[in-house]
């Protein structure tokens, strides 16, 4: 049996988000009156399906962070920051549970880099007809250096990662939103002040929901090519820099 692994790409519907951008003026998660197809929403935080759905056998949904356009994870106070991780998080199971799709992502792209479109913070939630994410997966990538543990809540960077040279795990198990929301903001204050695009990627991975932290740049030809991924000279480096944060937070 042959397991489908690619997502088609529907470039008919790029041509169309690109004209309607180019005729708006408003940022379109600005504009909340324009909004349609609202799945639910909390205070400033929305879920709604996307308008311009350009994945084939999926079912796209935007999570806009905020009303605040020039905000995102770095800027959030804790309260916010808490309240956006626990309902991504419930959206995502809820639609796994689903039984609609085989698998659903849920990830976040920030900068020119990371593949993002729309400058306003926002994350994404797919659903995925007849792919599973979790194929291709191992153990090791979400092995590493450790950072800081909290009980069974660990963070580390990547010792040897799916394809960057730094990636950041952070694992909680089981479910802990408060960990998992207040170290995603620690790392991405860290990574901000060194470069300016990131992606978020959530995992369930066996007991265990891990959010994997990239800093985005361009993506080396190794990988697209031959598949190789890179690892660094400085982890243990990166890795004390980030302690020193923590050990100031604590002090
Ligand atoms: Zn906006």
């Amino acid at each position: 049996m042959t397991v489908n692994k690619h997502l088609c790409f529907i470039s008919d519907v790029v041509k169309e988000k690109n004209i309607y951008q180019s005729k708006e003026s408003l940022c379109p998660f600005c504009d909340r009156e324009a909004l349609s197809d609202i799945i639910d929403e909390q205070d400033s935080i929305i879920l709604v399906k996307n308008k311009f759905p350009t994945l084939a056998n999926t079912f796209q949904t935007v999570l806009i962070e905020t009303n605040n356009c020039f905000e995102n994870i770095s800027t959030y106070d804790t309260y916010h920051m808490r309240k956006l991780i626990t309902f991504g998080i419930n959206h995502w199971l809820k639609m796994e549970k689903s039984g609609d799709f085989k698998s659903v992502v849920f990830y976040k792209n920030h900068g020119p880099m990371s593949g993002g479109t729309v400058n306003h913070s926002h994350m994404q939630i797919v659903g995925l007809k007849d792919i599973d994410y979790k194929i291709g997966l191992n153990d090791e990538i979400f092995e590493g250096i450790e950072i800081y543990q909290e009980g069974s809540c660990s963070i580390n960077i990547s010792s040897k990662p799916k394809v960057c040279s730094t990636e950041f795990n952070i694992i909680t198990t089981s479910r802990n939103d408060n960990f998992m929301a207040d170290n995603i903001q620690n790392i991405v204050k860290y990574l901000l002040k060194r470069c300016n695009s990131f992606n978020l990627f959530f995992y369930q991975w066996k007991r265990s929901i891990i959010c994997k932290i990239v800093p985005r740049y361009v993506t080396s030809p190794l990988f697209v090519g031959f598949s190789i991924p890179q690892t660094s000279n400085r982890l243990n480096e990166i890795a004390e820099e980030i302690k020193n944060t923590y050990y100031s937070i604590k002090k």
